[in-house]
C-alpha cells in the first residue's frame, strides 16, 4: 500500500512538473553559470581549508575594492546579513528612527527592526520607485539614527542630495545595493558612497551565488568592528593577519562569513563581470527599443534613468496605467507562455508593519506597487525570445487597445 502511494506520489509530482515547465516557456529569470564555478569551488575543496575568509574570500574582496574604490569589504551569507551587521555597527537601539523607502524589500527594514529600530518609510519619487530625497527632511527627528536608500533596479538615489541632509543631520547612511553592483553616481560606484552599503548575490542579481552578499564599509571608523562582528564577536580575522597573538570574545558578533566554497563560486563570476553586464545592457537597449513607441502612444511607461545615474540593466521593468491594466497584461503574458512579475508590496500597510505605521499616506510607493511590471531579463534570454516577449506587449495595447 505505501509503495503504491509513493510511486503514484511521484507520476503525480512528475505531470505536474511538465505542466508548469513547457519547453517553449520563457522563464522570468534563469541564473547564468560563466562555467569557471565548479572549477574554483573544486580548488577550495582541494586547498583544504574551505570554512570563512579563505583565499577565494580574499580574492573576491580585494577584486571588489580595487575595482568599485570601496575602502573595505567583507562577503556575507546574503545581503540581509550584511544589512543586519550594519544595524549591530550603528548601535541601532530601542526606538531609534531609521528612514526607509516603502518600496523594497522587506530585509531592508527588517534589519534594523531586529534591534527595535521604529522604520520611518518615504515615499517614492514620481518617475523612479527610489527614495524621494526631497521628502526625507521633513522625517528627521532627534531620534534618527540612519537613512537607508535603496537603488532600485541598480540605477542610483539622488546621493549627492541624500549625503548633504545626513552630513547636515549628523546621521548615517546605509545603501541598499543589492541590485545595484557596477552602477554608478555622478563616476562614484554605487555602494562606495554610503558610510556603509550592501549587495545582494542571490541568483536573481547580476553576479550571483546562490545566496550571498557583501558589506561595504568606507567609514574608516566601522572597519575593526566590522571584522569582529563578521566573525562571532571575535578579532579572529586579526589574530590570521598576525596583527594580535591570540583571539578571544571582544564583542557582539555573530557568523556572517560564507564558506570559501562559496566564494569560489562568486569568483568566478567576477571574473566575467563585463561580459555579463555587456550582455543585459544589450537585452536591456533592445526592450527599451521595442517598447518605445508604446510610451509615445501613451499606453506604458519605460525606465527612466536619473541624469547622474547609470544602469547596470539589473531589471526591465515597465509601468502601465493601473492595477485592472497590470493584472490582464501578466494573464496575457502567461497565456503567450512568457512570465512578467510585479513587485514590491508597500511595506508601510505590511500586515507586520501596518499597525506600527504613523500613518502617513505613500502614494507613488502604491502607485508603484500596483503598476509595475518586471520582464524576463537574464544572460540567456535571445534576441528573439525578447522580441517574443515585446512582440505580446505590443500586441496586448495595439490589438486590444487597451488604455
Ligand atoms: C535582493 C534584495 C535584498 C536581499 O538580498 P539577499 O541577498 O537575498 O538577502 C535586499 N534588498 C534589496 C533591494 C534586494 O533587491
Amino acid at each position: 500500500m505505501s509503495a503504491y502511494y509513493q510511486i503514484a506520489t511521484i507520476q503525480t509530482f512528475q505531470i505536474d512538473f511538465n505542466l508548469q515547465k513547457p519547453m517553449n516557456t520563457i522563464t522570468f529569470n534563469k541564473p547564468y553559470m560563466t562555467g569557471k564555478e565548479t572549477h574554483y569551488m573544486y580548488k577550495a575543496v582541494e586547498s583544504g581549508k574551505i570554512s570563512g575568509n579563505g583565499i577565494y574570500t580574499q580574492k573576491c574582496q580585494r577584486l571588489f575594492e580595487e575595482k568599485f574604490s570601496f575602502r573595505k569589504t567583507l562577503l556575507t551569507t546574503s545581503c540581509t546579513d550584511a544589512l543586519e551587521m550594519a544595524a549591530i555597527l550603528l548601535d541601532i537601539q530601542p526606538d531609534d528612527e531609521v528612514i526607509v523607502p516603502s518600496f523594497t524589500f522587506v530585509s531592508t527594514a527588517n534589519a534594523f527592526v531586529l534591534h527595535g529600530a521604529k522604520i520611518v518609510f518615504a515615499d517614492s519619487e514620481t518617475d523612479t520607485p527610489n527614495i524621494d530625497a526631497d521628502k526625507i527632511e521633513a522625517l528627521i527627528t532627534s531620534k534618527t539614527k540612519a537613512i537607508v536608500p535603496v537603488h532600485y533596479a541598480g540605477m542610483a538615489c539622488d546621493m549627492k542630495k541624500i549625503m548633504e541632509i545626513a552630513t547636515r543631520h549628523g546621521i548615517f547612511v546605509v545603501e541598499d545595493a543589492a541590485q545595484a553592483i557596477d552602477s554608478y553616481h555622478n563616476g562614484q560606484a554605487l555602494g562606495s558612497i554610503g558610510h556603509l552599503a550592501a549587495f545582494s548575490f542571490h541568483e536573481t542579481k547580476n553576479i550571483i551565488s546562490g545566496e550571498g552578499g557583501m558589506l561595504v564599509i568606507n567609514d574608516e571608523r566601522f572597519s575593526q568592528r566590522a571584522e569582529i562582528i563578521w566573525e562571532k564577536g571575535t578579532n579572529r580575522a586579526a589574530f590570521f593577519r598576525g596583527d594580535v597573538n591570540k583571539y578571544g570574545w571582544v564583542d557582539k558578533g555573530s557568523s556572517f562569513l560564507p564558506s570559501d566554497i562559496i566564494a569560489a563560486f562568486l569568483y568566478a563570476q567576477l571574473e566575467n563581470l563585463e561580459i555579463i553586464q555587456t550582455q543585459r545592457k544589450l537585452l536591456w537597449d533592445n526592450y527599451l527599443k521595442n517598447l518605445k513607441s508604446l510610451e509615445i502612444e501613451g499606453f506604458i511607461n519605460l525606465p527612466r534613468v536619473p541624469k547622474y545615474a547609470t544602469n547596470n540593466a539589473h531589471m526591465f521593468y515597465i509601468t502601465v496605467s493601473n492595477l485592472d491594466v497590470r493584472t490582464r497584461l501578466i494573464a496575457h503574458l502567461k497565456a503567450n507562455r512568457i512570465m512578467a512579475v510585479f513587485h514590491y508590496l508597500s511595506l508601510h500597510k505590511s500586515p507586520f508593519y501596518a499597525e506600527k505605521h504613523d500613518g502617513r499616506d505613500l502614494t507613488q510607493s502604491d502607485i508603484f506597487e500596483e503598476t509595475i511590471i518586471r520582464l524576463p531579463l537574464f544572460f540567456e534570454l535571445s534576441l528573439g525570445e525578447l522580441k517574443k516577449v515585446t512582440d505580446s506587449i505590443n500586441d496586448f495595447f495595439l490589438e486590444r487597445r487597451v488604455n
